[in-house]
């Protein structure tokens, strides 16, 4: 019989220490490629982009009407004729003074002319006469777009690093790039760890052994990543056989930047991951002080020399909790920004907002505590009544979480730190 030692109790890392050390080991990915302004959204830009061009090109009406010299309407009532009609995307010609061009919303303003009067302060001279009455006297540059008022030539529009964002690529497309240089997705293996975990299609519900269970984090893991722009490779669950173990570790880090696995990391827990992964690199395993969240594993895996330009630089290794929120609240607290990093992006965690808490908390935790929480409609919080770290119906339920200090109760009416999903999964 095998007698299990309880494991020494660990002193617990800060997030913020773990953070550090995870960000401290990245070196940015310094390959990138040109993918097509269509497919770019949440793509890390490579270089900036600076504009050859202003836009709007030219001053354009903001508004269907008539351009008009102000000068000509001195006072309400003026009757001008019209002497020419500019659509969007033709041209126009000088304005003769004294009368006015017809004029629809992102026309050109003809030369001369310095504002526009909306079709709805106008009224068309009845019979022969091609003419209108101005009824209100515009202010020199009215419902004009200036040239260049968007983006002047020469600017940096995006910088290298950001992320582009919907409105990003039309902002890019607006300058006429239909490709953008951004830098290579990370290449990421994704494993499974759990004797228990079983494929949802494989087993149907009501022929489930005891004790077994669905693989959920897989699911939200693979979602999480691709939101960030990696490539997955989905490995499924790992053999539960140290061989089997060892090759896919192998085979894993000469093609990806970072292996990923979720299970298997809490103290004196029996799995193959975490020798195989000593054995074909190094591993350490933290207790970091937070809630849900405690037990996450660092390390890498030597690469084969055969592996190309990327042999000399190892295979980051991070090993998330089992327990599907942990998992989780890990995976953006911490894989999130190690990702973006690894990209050339910022890093920032999102800032929390301060909130009244529609709740309350009345045993002080030990550890940081990341709560489930929903805003209400009086503008307050409301908390997920089990914040257990299996029930992953909370980070369904919940639009955010509230980041509460080790020792801090909460009573109702408090203002505590909000960080939205919004934010944290973007
Ligand atoms: P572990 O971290 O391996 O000790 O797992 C902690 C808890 O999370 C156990 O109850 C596991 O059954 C559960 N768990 C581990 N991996 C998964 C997974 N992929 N999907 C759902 N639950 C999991
Ligand atoms: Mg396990």
């Amino acid at each position: 019989m095998t007698v299990h030692q309880p494991a020494a109790r660990a002193p617990l890392m800060s997030l913020d220490d773990a953070l550090a050390s995870l960000l401290g080991r990245v070196v940015p990915l310094s390959a990138f490629e040109s993918v097509a302004t269509f497919d770019a959204d949440r793509r890390v830009l490579a270089q900036d982009l600076v504009s050859a061009l202003q836009v709007p090109p030219n001053d354009n009406s903001s508004m269907d009407g008539y351009a008009v010299r102000s000068v000509d309407v001195t006072a309400p009532g003026v009757v001008l004729s019209v002497s020419q009609r500019i659509a969007a995307g033709h041209a126009a010609e000088p304005l003769r003074p004294g009368t006015c061009a017809r004029i629809f919303t992102g026309a050109p303003m003809p030369e001369g002319a310095d504002a526009v009067v909306m079709q709805e302060d106008t009224q068309e001279v009845g019979g022969n006469i091609h003419g209108v009455h101005i009824n209100a006297v515009p202010q020199p540059g009215q419902w004009v777009r200036r040239a260049g008022e968007d983006v002047t030539r020469g600017t940096v529009v995006l910088s290298r690093g950001q992320r582009l964002t919907p409105a990003g690529l039309g902002l890019a497309a607006s300058l006429g790039l239909a490709h953008v240089p951004v830098v290579a997705r990370p290449r990421v293996a994704l494993f499974s760890t759990g004797d228990e975990l079983v494929m949802p299609g494989e087993v149907p519900p009501q022929d489930m052994k005891p004790g077994a269970i669905y693989n959920s984090n897989r699911f939200f893991l693979r979602a999480l990543l691709q939101r960030l722009g990696c490539e997955v490779s989905d490995l499924g669950i790992v053999p539960d056989r140290r061989e089997a173990t060892l090759a896919a570790l192998k085979t894993a880090a000469d093609h990806h930047d970072l292996i990923l696995t979720s299970g298997g990391v809490s103290v004196g827990e029996e799995d193959h991951i975490k020798p195989a992964v000593q054995q074909l690199g190094s591993l350490d395993l933290w207790q970091i002080g937070m809630k849900p969240g405690k037990p996450f594993a660092y390390g890498s895996v030597h690469r084969d020399a055969g592996a190309g330009a990327s042999a000399s630089q190892p295979c980051h290794f991070i090993g998330l909790p089992g327990n599907p929120v942990s998992s989780f609240v890990t995976f953006v607290l911490l894989v999130r920004p190690f990702l973006l990093r690894l990209q050339g992006a910022s890093t920032d965690i999102p800032k929390p907002v301060m909130l009244p808490a529609h709740f309350t908390v009345t045993r002080a935790d030990k550890r940081r505590e990341f709560l489930r929480v929903r805003r209400n409609a009086e503008g307050g919080l409301d908390l997920f009544p089990n914040q257990s770290s299996g029930v992953l119906t909370s980070a369904v339920w919940g639009d955010g979480l509230v980041d509460n200090p080790a020792g801090v109760t909460i009573a109702h009416g408090d203002s505590v730190p909000y960080l939205s999903f919004a934010e944290l999964l973007a």
